[in-house]
């Protein structure tokens, strides 16, 4: 489904994909009917086109879209990487939505071919650090764990955390991860990020009272206006980033699609904002 000027379009600066694909999910299913829900909300004439910081995103030469992708479960990290790739070596900055956190791992692997020395700023209730969880390595509690094994980046910053364990921990220590959790994820804005970044933002790791369409409600994260606090004040080039685990059909409508429609608007008005 294509809401935005299509790919390829002459001077567009961000590359937009949806990913549906949730087959990685160990919980709820769900996160495969994002990108249009996110489309839709995005659009909607309940707000307008404009951020926060007074960029027209409905004006032309932003946006060019490649539309959704909804791979099989084998062919997804192919598949994913291919599409993102595309965009990249157009020279666009790529703005990936929708789909379970398995996805990311596709996305940075693309990402880095275009763009060495990557670091990551990694919004989440969980580190999705697991060596495999329930035997499944490509689980959507994984993708970090296969990103920084695989040397994608050079460094991983985690904010919004509160669901660590013993084993996770030690993935954390063994990769060098900057963990951020609830206690101290204001110390992000005390840190400089050196480009390029990917931004990876999970919704769960708003609190689920502001964000409810989420697979695992765990309670006690940031706010809103927090998590966008923390886009807004980011003087980093952020030449690609994701937005997962918006899962519908734990939704209301109207509700988790217009908080994932504002952080989509708010994150790539960022990505504009610094070349
Ligand atoms: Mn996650
Ligand atoms: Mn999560």
């Amino acid at each position: 489904m294509n809401f935005f000027p299509p790919f390829p379009q002459d001077n567009a600066r961000i590359g937009l994909l949806g990913v549906a694909f949730d087959e990685n999910s160990s919980y709820l299913r769900g996160p495969a009917q994002a990108p249009g829900k996110i489309r839709s909300a995005f659009f909607s004439d309940s707000s307008n086109l404009w951020t926060e910081n007074e960029t027209n995103l409905g004006a032309d030469g932003i946006f060019a879209d490649a539309g959704d992708i909804s791979p099989s479960q084998a062919c997804m990290p192919a598949e994913t990487e291919e599409a993102a790739s595309r965009l990249h070596a157009a020279g666009l900055k790529v703005f990936a939505f929708g789909g379970d956190h398995s996805v990311t791992t596709a996305l940075v692997k693309a990402a880095a071919q275009f763009h060495p020395e990557l670091t990551i700023l990694h919004f989440d209730a969980h580190p999705d650090l697991y060596d495999n969880f329930a035997g499944n390595p490509h689980s959507h509690a994984s993708p970090f764990a296969r990103i920084m094994e695989a040397g994608l980046a050079k460094r991983l910053v985690q904010v919004g955390i509160r669901t660590m364990n013993g084993h996770m921990r030690q993935q954390a220590r063994r990769f060098g991860v900057e963990v951020l959790d609830m206690g101290h994820w204001r110390e992000v804005f005390a840190m400089q990020f050196s480009s390029p970044l990917y931004l990876s933002f999970d919704m769960d790791c708003l609190d689920p009272a502001f964000a409810p369409g989420i697979s695992h409600r765990e309670p006690g994260g940031l706010s809103t206006r927090e998590a966008l606090s923390i886009i807004q004040s980011l003087k980093a080039n952020i030449v690609a980033a994701d937005l997962v685990e918006y899962n519908p059909a734990q939704d209301q409508p109207g509700f988790t699609d217009m908080v994932a429609a504002k952080i989509f608007k708010e994150i790539t008005a960022r990505m504009l904002a610094i070349k």
